[in-house]
C-alpha cells in the first residue's frame, strides 16, 4: 500500500503532476469536426468504447450534415446507421430530439451553458461539460467519466460513489486550470496501467502513493472489495 500526500489537495496535485509526465500528449479521444460532431460523438460515447464511437461517426458523419439532416431523417434509419453502438436505438432518438431542440430553439447552433445543454436530449452534466470544454473553452466543470470514478476512489481522493459528488468533491481538490485535463489523464492511466479489473500496480507511477497499492492492499477502494 502506498502512503498517500497528508491532504487530499497535496495528493490530488501530486498525481496531476505525476500523470502530466507520462502522458504529455493526453487529450479527448473522440474524432470529431464541430460542435454538433462533438455533441453526437459524445452522446454516443454512453457506455461504448470512443474506439467504436469512432468507428462508426466516420461514415455517419459523411452521410449527416447539420441538425437539418438528422432532424429530418427517419428514426429508425437513423438508429441502423449506428447499430454497432451500445443502446444505438436510444440513442438514434437522443440525437434527432437534441437536433430538433437545436433547430427550434437555438438557431441550429449548440448551446453554450450548462443549463441549456443538458435540456437536450440524452444530456446530462458530464456530456454537457465534454460539449463545453472542447466545443466552447469553458470549463465550468470537471468530467468524471468511469475511469474518473474509480481512479479517484482508488487513489483516496473521495470516497463518494456517483459521478456528481465525486465532481463536486474533485472540484475542491483538483488545481484550478488542471480540470479539463485531470480527465484526460486519469482515462489513460485507467487504460493503460489502472484497469478496471485487473490495474498493473507493480508498474504505476502513483503506486508509492495510491492507498490501494496491491502489493500491500488488501482493498480496492474503487470497489470498497477486497483484490
Ligand atoms: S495501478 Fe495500482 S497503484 Fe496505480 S493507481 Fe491503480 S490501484 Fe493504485
Amino acid at each position: 500500500m502506498g502512503t498517500p500526500r497528508d491532504s487530499r489537495t497535496k495528493q490530488a496535485e501530486e498525481i496531476v503532476d505525476r500523470l502530466e509526465e507520462a502522458y504529455p500528449d493526453s487529450t479527448i479521444s473522440l474524432r470529431y469536426s464541430n460542435r454538433l460532431e462533438l455533441l453526437i460523438a459524445v452522446i454516443l460515447s454512453a457506455q461504448c468504447t470512443d474506439e467504436r464511437v469512432n468507428k462508426e461517426t466516420k461514415h455517419l458523419f459523411e452521410k449527416y450534415d447539420g441538425p437539418e439532416e438528422y432532424a429530418n431523417a427517419p428514426e429508425e434509419e437513423l438508429a441502423e446507421d449506428l447499430n454497432s453502438i451500445t443502446y444505438y436505438n436510444s440513442k438514434a432518438g437522443y440525437i434527432k430530439d437534441s437536433c430538433e431542440i437545436i433547430l427550434e430553439e437555438h438557431d441550429g447552433e449548440v448551446p453554450d451553458t450548462m443549463d441549456e445543454l443538458t435540456e437536450l436530449s440524452g444530456v446530462g452534466r458530464k456530456t454537457a461539460n465534454v460539449v463545453l470544454q472542447h466545443g466552447h473553452d469553458v470549463v465550468e466543470g470537471i468530467v468524471v467519466d468511469t475511469h474518473v470514478q474509480r481512479l479517484s476512489r482508488r487513489l483516496g481522493l473521495t470516497e463518494e460513489e456517483y459521478p456528481e459528488p465525486i465532481e463536486q468533491e474533485l472540484m475542491e481538490l483538483v488545481p484550478d486550470g488542471y480540470w479539463q485535463q485531470f480527465t484526460h489523464l486519469c482515462i489513460d492511466h485507467g487504460r493503460a496501467t489502472c484497469t478496471a479489473r485487473n490495474p498493473d500496480c507493480s508498474d504505476c507511477v502513483l503506486a508509492d502513493i495510491c492507498p490501494s497499492e496491491k502489493g500491500d492492499s488488501e482493498i480496492d477502494l474503487a470497489s470498497g472489495e477486497p483484490w
